[in-house]
């Protein structure tokens, strides 16, 4: 294969790319190697779909987190439910870092980029999930969104131990292309020299993963405590151990280490998680004038297991505050009740006592509501009907809300009894696709 001198780059790592360094480069080449002189000097250049040089990391992945957003701006416009949303993001959106997880350490934008894209996806607004909390509601949804992170450096791991052989011997062999330029450190610690590039070394990212230092060293205590990863264990050298690794192919491999580095970034106690949600949610005041049992979690557990997964991702969302109202959205217009109620405010802590919406819900079920704020919001004697009660008020209110838009919504409030109409017929079938 013959290269064309103008589709050549070379690139320049070792100092800044400064317009005197540039000038500098282009006339020695035109002096010494003239027919370099169409290479374009460059601080960082593209190879095999990663960006190699100055900045590289960051530039590598640039593309797949713009591709990641718009996925997920595309999954939310679906405006399909929870479930099949989430199992779509898992497959189309999470999997588009494949390829650069393999090779550059997750960037520090990825997490927050990420709950950004998990509240899009399930139509929430934002923040109502801390990072951990947006992997860990699997009480209320079979599938829960991948965690981002997690599965980038699962990704890395199992490139990374694939490789392992080469890894190692090219890390030898470039100690020996040093000689004697190597210096103390790097050869104590068997650590690459940075050679002018501020970033991490993609050997010394990929050596890390395997030996679970660095980024990956967050899930050492995880890794040696979890039976599923079994061949960790038995050393402080992780690498001699994985020499007995019994598991089976690298796909499996993975799926087992995402599993751990995943428990890393989850809740461990999410009825805790969301009590404190719930203050959050109704604020201190009702927060406080609500009872509930220490193990009101545990017991709403069964009764969750028998609920549809709608009506369950209603709930959840009620909890973690997910109503988009006026004001938790923060839209410049402030409305009141949008069922009538002069002077409230358009606010979930409004809604949990709204008369006029439960009343709506109670027609809608022939079921007269509980008066006590706890039942309806199935902290207490929590049954398959009260969580359909509480998802069927999550419906009422935002077909509703999607009635007040236009210029003036505020005019929309207005006519009560309309909307309070459209509540009731929207709620009636509603019922009948849940049942
Ligand atoms: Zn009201």
């Amino acid at each position: 294969m013959v290269l064309k001198p103008s589709k050549c780059f070379l690139v320049v790592s070792a100092v800044d790319l400064k317009p005197d360094v540039l000038h500098a480069i282009q006339n020695w080449i035109s002096v010494n190697i003239p027919e370099w002189a169409e290479f374009e000097i460059v601080s960082s250049g593209k190879y095999l779909g990663v960006w190699l040089g100055r900045g590289g990391e960051g530039k590598t992945w640039e593309e797949p987190s713009d591709k990641y957003l718009q996925r997920c701006i595309e999954i939310a416009g679906g405006r399909a439910p929870a479930l099949p949303s989430i199992i779509r993001y898992n497959q189309r959106a999470v999997s588009v870092f494949a390829y650069v997880a393999q090779v550059f350490p997750v960037q520090d934008n990825l997490p927050s980029l990420e709950q950004r894209c998990v509240h899009k996806m399930l139509k929430l607004p934002p923040n109502c999930m801390n990072r951990k909390l947006m992997h860990s509601f699997d009480d209320f949804c079979e599938v829960v969104p991948a965690c981002t992170v997690a599965w980038c450096r699962a990704a890395m791991y199992r490139f990374a131990r694939r490789e392992r052989n080469f890894l190692y011997s090219l890390r030898e062999e470039m100690f020996n292309v040093l000689g004697e330029h190597l210096n103390v450190r790097s050869l104590a610690t068997r650590s690459i020299p940075l050679g002018g590039i501020p970033e991490i070394p993609v050997l010394t990212s990929l050596l890390n993963a395997i030996e679970l230092k660095g980024d990956h060293s967050v899930y050492q205590n995880a890794v040696q405590h979890s039976p599923l990863l079994q061949w960790f264990k038995g050393g402080q050298n992780a690498l001699n151990s994985l020499q007995h690794d019994p598991s089976g192919t690298l796909d499996k491999m993975q799926t087992k280490v995402y599993k751990v580095f995943r428990d890393v970034e989850t809740t461990q106690d999410l009825g805790h998680e969301l009590t404190q949600k719930l203050v959050i949610t109704l604020g201190d005041d009702l927060a406080g004038s609500i009872r509930v049992r220490s193990d009101w979690f545990q017991q709403l557990l069964p009764t969750l297991s028998d609920c549809k997964p709608h009506s369950r991702m209603c709930l959840f969302k009620t909890i973690i505050g997910g109503w988009s109202t006026t004001s938790r959205m923060h839209e410049p217009t402030k409305l009141n009740c949008i069922f009538g109620c002069k002077e409230e405010q358009d606010d979930i802590r409004h809604y949990v006592a709204c008369a006029p919406l439960w009343q709506i819900v109670g027609e809608v079920l022939s079921q007269q509501p509980p008066l006590s704020l706890a039942e309806r919001l199935c902290l207490a004697s929590s049954t398959p009907l009260a969580v359909q009660r509480i998802a069927l008020a999550f419906h009422c209110y935002h077909y509703t809300k999607a009635l007040c838009t236009g210029e003036n919504p505020q005019l929309n409030v207005q006519n009560t009894r309309g909307l309070q109409r459209a509540a009731f017929e929207s709620g009636r079938t509603f019922l009948l696709h849940l049942s």
